[in-house]
């Protein structure tokens, strides 16, 4: 029987069995990919992300192959905001931040096993989970970590994931060619949908998209024609041609609930612990920031026999998620009402230091109290322009 089992080799799972071999822990970490592997996302780490991978010490190695970031942009029609990040933020592609972080966890003595699929969780016979079943048979751990995803397998065996919402979403991406302002995210919100271009070094962008299921449904038909052909709209000036450097690839459906965070020996982390949306660019920081604390909390779980730790460690959790969901549902009311968008974006426009505060509240650095009164202005233009706008 092993130490620690972890499901899931992305940002979370990696993150989690580097943090547990460094307290000296045996650690098997599997996944049913091979590295690098493509995983649909935006690619932008957020601060508190790069704070979490500096720590690792991961940065040195993947330095050449990034982008600082240093800027976001949100555009709607003829109206642009753009507000500063607190601290360092970057761009890279996740076929070289994943592997990097599963490199490291081999190097930390992690166990390793790419390509091995957990088919189900396994439980003894008064239902606690003991280890999983993969492709080559049992595994069994004193610690489980679900670190397996937003379509969690592990937490839905588990019953800890409760249904979905009506109104889901999902995602494309690729990555592009391009020639770009190399320090800015662009976020563009057009009707229906909101694309993401994020530079990811290399002289290469990220494009990502995301809207509803039937959004993504329509643009991703025919071989994803009506994606290639928004984002040559948007990229590929005059002439409309862009060059995909991959095919661009499909995933949701999000937001993904959890009830509670752990079974038994068993606990979530990342993507499985529960996902709103990508609008929010914080998925990987929060995954890594959520898997030191997970570790933590198996350590303490492997060394009391308790399970105790797993519930301080989902209320810390969910702490930090809060903000940014919070930010999340609002850009998602807004980008539904582009009216009310375009005036919240003028407003914003006029006090670009309020869109830094949102920033940072977005990204951890600050909290919802830190907005002044003034930051409220913003929104009460919006209300202004929009009642003017509607007679
Ligand atoms: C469209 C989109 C845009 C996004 N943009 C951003 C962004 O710009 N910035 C940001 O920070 N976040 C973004 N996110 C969120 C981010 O991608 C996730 O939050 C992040 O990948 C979570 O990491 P994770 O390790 O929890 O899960 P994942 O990265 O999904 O890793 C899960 C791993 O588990 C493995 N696995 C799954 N099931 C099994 C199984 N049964 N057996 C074995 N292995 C299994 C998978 O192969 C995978 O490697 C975006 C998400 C989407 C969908």
């Amino acid at each position: 029987m092993h130490e620690v089992l972890v499901v899931g080799a992305g940002p979370a799972g990696a993150a989690t069995a580097i943090h547990l071999a460094r307290h000296g822990r045996n650690v098997v970490l599997v996944d049913r990919a091979h590295f690098p592997r493509r995983k649909v996302c935006g690619e932008g780490i957020f601060p508190a992300g790069v704070r979490e991978l500096d720590q690792l010490g991961i940065l040195p190695g993947i330095s050449e192959q990034i982008s600082r970031l240093r800027r976001v942009r949100f555009t709607l029609d003829d109206v642009a905001v753009e507000g500063s990040f607190a601290g360092e933020a970057i761009g890279v592609d996740r076929g070289v931040l994943d592997t990097a972080l599963v490199a490291a966890a081999r190097d930390s003595g992690v166990d390793v096993r790419e390509g091995m699929t957990v088919r189900s969780l396994v439980f003894d016979n008064r239902g606690a989970p003991i280890g999983v079943a993969t492709d080559d048979g049992l595994l069994e751990a004193r610690g489980i970590v679900a670190a397996d995803g937003l379509n969690s397998r592990l937490a839905r065996d588990a019953g800890l994931h409760l249904p979905g919402t009506r109104h889901v979403r999902y995602g494309i991406s690729a990555h592009v060619q391009a020639d770009i302002d190399t320090e800015a995210v662009d976020v563009r919100f057009r009707d229906g949908y909101e694309l993401y271009i994020t530079p990811v070094g290399g002289g290469r962008a990220n494009v990502a998209l995301l809207g509803s299921r039937e959004m993504v449904r329509s643009l991703s038909g025919q071989g994803m024609a009506g994606f290639k052909a928004a984002v040559a709209g948007e990229l590929g000036g005059g002439g409309g041609a862009v060059c995909f450097t991959d095919e661009p690839m499909a995933w949701g459906p999000f937001p993904a609930r959890r009830g509670r965070f752990h079974r038994g020996r068993l606990v979530l982390t990342g993507d499985a612990a529960g996902f709103q949306d990508g609008i929010s660019g914080e998925g990987i920081s929060l995954a890594l920031v959520s898997a030191r604390e997970c570790a933590e909390a198996v350590e303490q779980a492997l060394r009391t026999g308790r399970t105790a730790p797993f519930r301080a460690y989902e209320w810390q959790v969910r702490a930090h998620a809060r903000n940014s969901t919070l930010l999340a549902r609002l850009n998602l009311f807004l980008a539904a009402k582009p009216r009310l968008a375009r005036a919240a974006l003028q407003g914003l426009a006029q006090r670009p230091e309020t869109f830094d505060r949102l920033i940072g509240i977005n990204c951890g650095d600050q909290r919802f109290r830190d907005l002044r009164p003034r930051d409220l202005l913003p929104v009460a233009l919006a209300m202004r322009r929009l009642r003017k706008a509607s007679g």
